[in-house]
C-alpha cells in the first residue's frame, strides 16, 4: 500500500493552512510511520479546483473548430480555414470566433470568396457573438437554403444551431471532451459541474453520461431540461443549470425592473410565466431533486425567488440560482432566509464590468455598481460558489480568483482565501460532493494543485500559474512537460 507524505509546503486545505499532507491509495489520509516523503520545497498547494458552472460538450465542440480569433485580414481568415479543412476535427467542418470588425477589410467575405476556399465541402463560420453565421454554397445546398442570404442571423440562426447540434456524432463529442480535459488540467481544474441539454433534447446529457467514466476529471452533470420524467428515468438527483428565467444583458433580454440605460423603452423579458415556472418547481420539489435556474436581471431573480418562497425553506437541498448578476436587497434577504445558493461567475465583471464596459452601457453607471455582489452576499450569510460558464468565459479558476479579489467595486472584493474556497470547498458543497472533494482532508479524494507562487502573499496574483495538477494522487498535468514539448 503506497503512502506518501508531502512536506515543507504552504498548503491551504480549504479550511486553513498547514505545511503538508499524506496520501494513501488515491485519498488524503492521516500520516503514518515509514512512508515515502516528497519535499514541496515551500510550494503553495490548494485543493483541486472545482468549476461549478460549465457547458462542457458545447465548449468541447467549439474547441474543435477552426479558430479565427485575432485574424486581421480576410487572407488570414482564408488560410486558417484552408488548413483546418485539410484535417477537419469534426464531421461537419466549421470555423468560429469570426470578427469582421478586426479585419482590415472590415467586412464578411463575399459568398464567392468563401466558396473558393471551401470548395464542395459544406462549411459554416460563426461570428464571435454567437448570434450569426456565414455559410458556403455547398452548405446551402445541403440544408435547402438556396436562394437565401449566406448570412444567417436571429431566429434562423438559433434554429440552424439547434439542427447542427442534433447532427453531431458521438465521436465529435468525445473528441471535444478530451480537448476540454486538457484545458481543465492545465487550469488546475480537477472537477466541474456541467449543464447539458436544451429544451427537450437529451442527446448531450446521454453522451455525457456515457463519457463521464472515461476521464479522471470529476464531472457532475446538471440536466438543463424541463422534462422531469426523463431526468428521473436517468436516476439523476438534480435538474437545471441554464434553464432560462431570462436572457442576457448583452442582447438586452435580461429581465430588469427598470428600463435599460441604452434602450429606455426596454426592460427585457421573462421566458416563463409564473404558472409554468412555479408548477415545474413544485413538481421538482415533490420529486425531491435539487434544482437550478439561470437568472441575470433583478426582475428574473425576483420571479425565481418568489417561486422558491412558495416551496418554503429547503436549505438541505441547496437549490441554486445561476449568475444572479443584478439582485435587489430585499431579494438577497429572502435568498438568505431560504438558504438558497448563488453561483457567481467572477470573470463576468472582469469582461464587462470595467468603466465604459457592457454593464455601464446597458445599466448606466449607478446600477452597474450593483452587479455581481459577491461580498454583500457573503456578508448576508448567503452560501455561494464560483464558476466560469465556460464557454462564455474560459475554464480558468485562478483568473476567476483574481477577478473576485479585484472586483471593480472595492466593497465587493473577497479575500484570496474566500475566493479560493468558492472554487473548492463551496463548489463541492453546492454540488453535494463535499464528502469526496473540495478540501485537503483525510478520507477525501487526493485532488490538489501545486502553484507557481504563493497566491496568498503574491502581490500580483495574475502572475500565479498552475505548476502541477493531481487527481486521486496521480499527476495529470505538469507545466514543465508542456514547456519542453512546445
Ligand atoms: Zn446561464
Ligand atoms: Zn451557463
Amino acid at each position: 500500500m503506497a503512502t506518501t507524505t508531502y512536506i515543507n509546503g504552504h498548503v491551504f486545505t480549504g479550511e486553513g493552512f498547514t505545511d503538508g499532507f499524506t496520501i494513501r491509495d488515491g485519498f488524503f489520509a492521516v500520516p503514518e510511520e515509514g512512508c515515502k516523503l516528497v519535499d514541496l520545497k515551500g510550494a503553495c498547494v490548494l485543493p483541486g479546483l472545482i468549476d461549478s458552472h460549465t457547458h462542457l460538450i458545447p465548449a468541447g465542440l467549439y474547441a474543435l473548430g477552426a479558430d479565427l480569433s485575432g485574424a486581421v485580414s480576410l487572407e488570414e481568415v482564408f488560410s486558417r480555414i484552408e488548413s483546418a479543412l485539410a484535417s477537419p476535427m469534426t464531421a461537419q467542418p466549421f470555423a468560429c470566433l469570426f470578427d469582421e470588425t478586426r479585419l482590415k477589410e472590415n467586412r464578411f467575405p463575399a459568398l464567392r470568396e468563401l466558396d473558393d476556399v471551401t470548395g464542395t465541402t459544406p462549411f459554416y463560420m460563426t461570428r464571435i457573438d454567437l448570434h450569426s453565421m456565414m455559410v458556403n454554397t455547398a452548405f446551402m445546398k445541403k440544408y435547402g437554403l438556396e436562394g437565401t442570404s449566406p448570412l444567417i442571423r436571429g431566429r434562423e440562426y438559433d434554429l440552424m444551431v439547434r439542427c447542427l447540434g442534433q447532427e453531431v456524432p458521438f465521436g465529435d463529442k468525445k473528441r471535444g471532451l478530451l480537448e476540454m480535459e486538457k484545458k481543465a488540467f492545465k487550469a488546475g481544474v480537477t472537477a466541474l459541474h456541467t449543464m447539458e441539454g436544451v429544451e427537450d433534447d437529451f442527446s448531450n446529457i446521454d453522451a455525457l453520461l456515457e463519457l463521464q467514466g472515461q476521464t479522471p476529471l470529476g464531472i457532475l452533470l446538471y440536466p438543463q431540461v424541463m422534462d422531469l420524467k426523463g431526468v428521473l428515468e436517468r436516476g439523476l438527483p438534480r435538474i437545471g443549470g441554464c434553464i432560462l428565467i431570462d436572457g442576457s444583458l448583452g442582447s438586452r433580454t435580461a429581465a430588469l425592473s427598470a428600463p435599460y440605460y441604452d434602450a429606455p423603452g426596454e426592460t427585457g423579458r421573462l421566458y416563463l410565466d409564473d404558472e409554468a415556472l412555479f408548477s415545474f418547481m413544485r413538481r421538482v420539489h415533490e420529486a425531491g431533486l435539487q434544482m437550478s435556474f439561470h437568472a441575470i436581471g433583478d426582475r428574473a431573480v425576483r420571479q425565481l425567488v418568489r417561486g422558491y418562497s412558495l416551496l418554503g425553506r429547503e436549505a438541505e437541498k441547496r437549490h441554486r440560482i445561476e449568475h444572479a448578476i443584478l439582485v435587489q436587497d430585499e431579494d438577497l434577504e429572502t435568498i438568505a432566509r431560504l438558504g438558497l445558493w448563488l453561483d457567481f461567475q467572477p470573470m463576468f465583471h472582469e469582461f464587462w464590468g470595467k468603466p465604459g464596459g457592457l454593464y455601464e452601457q446597458r445599466l448606466g453607471k449607478e446600477r452597474a455598481r450593483q452587479v455581481n455582489r459577491i461580498r454583500t452576499a457573503a456578508e448576508k450569510g448567503i452560501p455561494f460558489a464560483f464558476g466560469s460558464d465556460c464557454n462564455v468565459t474560459p475554464l480558468d479558476p485562478l483568473g476567476g480568483i483574481a477577478a473576485a479579489v479585484s472586483h471593480p467595486v472595492p466593497g465587493e472584493r473577497l479575500s484570496v482565501e474566500e475566493a479560493v474556497r468558492a472554487f473548492t470547498l463551496y463548489a463541492a458543497r453546492i454540488g453535494h460532493t463535499e464528502n469526496l472533494q473540495g478540501s485537503i482532508f483525510p478520507g477525501k479524494k487526493a485532488d490538489f494543485v501545486v502553484l507557481s507562487e504563493n497566491i496568498f502573499s503574491e502581490e500580483d496574483i495574475r502572475k500565479v500559474t498552475v505548476r502541477e495538477t493531481y487527481i486521486a494522487g496521480e499527476c495529470v498535468y505538469r507545466a514543465e512537460d508542456h514547456q519542453e514539448s512546445v
